[in-house]
């Protein structure tokens, strides 16, 4: 337990759902915490999908209260934020939001990101980054194109982490390069691209860009006042929530990988050099330290277990070890399309036996996510990741020690799930690493506490190689991949 000397560094996640504050110690043990609900306003016919930022302040404060009150003494050293990656709201030079924000799942600017790809086709294609209706700059090029008359009144557009930021700081218009990067900043270049201008985006309204880890400002005293934050502590340039969670999984060092085994299957690791995908399914954010950042999501995932009714997963779970290896060849797609290992619109699931018993089809499913997991890594392979060692495991999936175990099969990797995941955890760590000037992944190594390691189990390597051939010929046989993702 943290003791009057020790060091506090607390972590806020802007997150879709709510705003979680953790406070970590230097060791990395969570001594406080609170989640705070907030409400998003949809609208499935207008594709909207809006937040009032006043609520991303209102929770942040009651977070930050809760947590300081029940936070053991100790000195509350920095902090830093995360938010959703390609939200957007264009704020006043005080810092107030001037409309709701747009968040990124608002599918409003899908005509602005193909308007995008076309004017800035040249730069995508060196990029390697397409944009989407979930693109940040899509967003501020769709408020550009419908809503002039709030675009002429704004001082920037800005991220969720930066609305908060100025609240705090009092400073308006800075951002990190990890929230810029869907809102087009150029990680290669260090700048905002030239095609801006061109599309009529107002880059004198883009935030000023600098690196995660950097000291944006001293909390205010009135912000100490309102939030109990005391007055003078440093905010650090956070990430976007996908990498603040790598980072509180602990894989921050190039060769180092991390699955996060939610609704979807997302797979993030660190490279020296950028990998670059022709095909637009993988795309790199970058560390603090310079190195590559990866990531790439595939449609399947936790969610192909729905259809069994959440209270039944224990037992599920606890029984599917002994049907394993079980045969069979599951791609477990629940919808039409998939994004990753393959890019294809109209894919669909295939394999199951729908006369096995549900314990087989439940064991079955967890094998077939763990052959798209290994398709995976074998496609980042491909394009030069290099890999072979231990896999952090994160995400509601990595709860299920069965689907742990399946997976290093599958996969022959071990895997290893943290203590803590989140990216509220991450962001803590990353304001341990800016305030201290630590290399981020020396922070990791002290503050990332490790909750189980699961091995491969020898006896079943040889029916799952051959499954997995099985498998990657089902999906070349559909069409789907002709890459030559090696069936290693
Ligand atoms: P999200 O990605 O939406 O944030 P989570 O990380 O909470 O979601 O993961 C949700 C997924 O975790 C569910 O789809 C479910 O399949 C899986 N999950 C949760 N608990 C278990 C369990 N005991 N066994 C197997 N899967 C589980």
């Amino acid at each position: 337990m943290a003791t009057p000397s020790t060091d506090l560094f607390a972590g806020i996640d802007i997150g879709t759902g709510g705003v979680r504050v953790v406070i970590l110690d230097e060791a990395g043990d969570l001594v406080a915490g609170h989640a705070e609900p907030i409400a998003t306003v949809t609208d499935a016919g207008s594709c909207t999908v809006e937040q009032d930022p006043s609520l991303w302040w209102t929770a942040t404060v009651t977070g930050l209260q809760k947590s300081l009150v029940s936070c053991p003494r100790g000195e509350l050293r920095a902090l830093a934020i995360s938010g959703t990656s390609g939200t957007i709201v264009p704020v006043d030079g005080a810092g107030e939001a001037l409309r709701p924000a747009v968040l990124y799942r608002d599918a409003r600017a899908d005509a602005a990101a193909e308007r995008l790809n076309q004017a800035a086709a040249a730069w995508t294609q060196a990029s390697g980054v397409r944009f989407q209706s979930s693109s940040g700059l899509a967003k501020v090029l769709w408020l550009v194109d419908t809503e002039p008359e709030v675009v002429s009144r704004t001082r920037v557009f800005a991220h969720a982490a930066d609305v908060i930021v100025a609240r705090l700081t009092g400073e308006v218009g800075l951002t990190d390069w990890s929230h810029a990067l869907k809102t087009g900043y150029d990680l290669v270049a260090g700048a905002w691209p030239s095609f801006l201008d061109a599309v009529g985006i107002p880059v004198a309204k883009l935030p000023r860009v600098l690196p995660p880890g950097a000291t944006l400002g001293r909390v205010t005293a009135a912000a100490g006042a309102t939030t109990s934050v005391p007055a003078g502590v440093p905010v650090i340039a956070g990430m976007t929530d996908g990498c603040m969670a790598q980072v509180a999984a602990g894989a921050v060092q190039p060769g180092d990988w991390n699955t996060s085994l939610g609704t979807t299957l997302v797979l993030k690791g660190v490279t020296r050099t950028r990998l670059v995908d022709p095909r637009g399914r993988v795309y790199s954010h970058r560390l603090p330290s310079g190195a590559w950042l990866p990531g790439a999501a595939s449609n399947t995932g936790g969610a192909c277990l729905d259809e069994f009714p959440r209270a039944a997963l224990p037992a599920l779970d606890a029984r599917a070890l002994a049907e394993t290896p079980t045969g069979r060849v599951v791609y477990p797609l629940t919808l039409r399309g998939e994004r990753f290992p393959f890019l294809a619109p109209q894919a669909r699931g295939f394999g199951e036996a729908v006369a096995d018993p549900v314990e087989r089809r439940f064991a079955a499913r967890l094998e077939g996510v763990a052959f798209v997991e290994r398709l995976g890594y074998a496609v980042l392979e491909d394009l030069g990741a290099s890999g072979g060692g231990v896999i952090g495991s994160t995400g509601g999936g990595s709860r299920s020690r069965a689907w742990l175990q399946v997976r290093a099969d599958v996969l022959n990797r071990t895997l290893r799930r943290p203590v803590l995941e989140g990216a509220a955890a991450g962001a803590a760590m990353l304001a341990a690493a800016g305030v201290t000037g630590r290399d981020l992944a020396d922070v990791a190594r002290t503050m990332v506490r490790i909750g189980c390691v699961v091995e491969p189990r020898s006896g079943v390597r040889s029916a799952y190689d051959e499954a997995y051939a099985r498998f990657v010929g089902d999906c070349r046989a559909r069409g789907y991949l002709d890459s030559p993702a090696r069936s290693r």
